[in-house]
């Protein structure tokens, strides 16, 4: 018997791995409350997430159901009420404010919605992306810089100031000044939310190429629900927690989607709505365990 399967028997003295002890990011039962006057808002209510080395996830809810909040922890720009959020070797829940600049400048690279946060206007693009190294010699930084314009795509913009760009090439280019410092992480809020689709498809390739090339793990929100045809996984929050995920593969030569509920860590899963309505599911069901899945029936049925 190997080493590990022991292990997965607990029949070695090592104590049972943490949730999530080989991704890169994990949120685990996050919880982020906002208080303002006397009202509270639950923007994360327990939010579970494991997102592992290398992989592509986008993030995808309703406005209100907590993306920006999720990456506003995940960025380090914001702290979490409640529940434990690690990326890499960063616990982001414990770690002090100067440990957060480090965290912010080494680690992560952020990529806003509104194309004019992105970019310093009166730069041009190259000098955009050369700006978070400036620390490196000038002619390497020049090269880098040119090296990841071509690598996003928009090697000719590279003299071009944002106003003389299309919002596509901007996004682009804030991609690659994303990427000058080589996070580990690349988290992109709604990168395309002031994009048409075939400019919302380009920035998305480009981001799946960071992804394939860079070797670069990215996490991007958004509010389309038709990404989950352009990413690998999909990820759907609901209130503050993480809902269902869709996984698209390939079979065959053919484009396969898959869709799964998530389970939390203490057994709850979310029944879609119209699964309940359609079978009049209401607050009692009962569970059936057979060989190889669970039936659940209405309160009454399956006597
Ligand atoms: P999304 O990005 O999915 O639209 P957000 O994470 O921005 O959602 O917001 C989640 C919830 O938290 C919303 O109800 C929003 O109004 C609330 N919220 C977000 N930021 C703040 C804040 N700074 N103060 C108070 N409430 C906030
Ligand atoms: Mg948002």
């Amino acid at each position: 018997m190997s080493e590990s399967t022991l292990e997965a028997l607990g029949g070695n003295a090592a104590r049972p791995a943490q949730y999530g002890h080989d991704a890169l990011v994990v949120c685990d039962n996050l919880v982020r409350i906002y208080q303002s006057g006397s009202v509270e808002v639950q923007a994360l209510q327990g939010l579970d997430l494991l997102v592992h080395e290398g992989e592509m996830v986008a993030v995808v809810g309703a406005s209100g159901s907590g993306k920006s909040t999720l990456l506003g922890v995940l960025s380090g720009m914001d702290a979490p009420t409640a529940g434990r959020v690690r990326v890499g070797r960063w616990d982001l829940m414990a770690m002090p404010a100067r440990e957060r600049v480090t965290y912010r400048r080494q680690t992560v690279g952020f990529v806003w919605q509104q194309t004019s946060r992105n970019l310093l206007p009166y730069l041009t693009a190259r000098q955009n992306v050369a700006l978070p190294i400036a620390s490196v010699p000038r002619r390497q930084r020049r090269a880098r810089a040119e090296e990841l314009l071509d690598l996003v795509g928009v090697g000719h913009v590279a003299d071009r100031q944002p106003h003389e760009m299309s919002g596509g090439e901007q996004q682009r280019v804030a991609i690659a000044t994303a990427l000058a410092n080589s996070p580990q992480l690349l988290l992109a809020d709604e990168p395309t939310g002031e994009l048409d689709t075939t400019t919302t498809q380009e920035v998305f390739d480009t981001l799946r190429t960071v992804n394939r090339e860079a070797g670069t793990t990215v996490v991007v929100v958004t509010h389309d629900h038709a990404v989950s045809s352009l990413v690998e996984r999909t990820v759907a929050i609901r209130d503050g927690r993480t809902s269902s995920e869709v996984l698209r593969r390939e079979s065959d030569g053919d484009v396969v989607h898959e869709e799964y509920a998530v389970m939390d860590r203490a057994g709850r899963l979310q029944v879609p709505r119209e699964y309940r309505e359609a079978l009049a599911l209401t607050s009692r069901v009962r569970l059936v365990l057979e060989a190889d899945h669970l039936a659940v029936w209405r309160d009454g049925g399956a006597r």
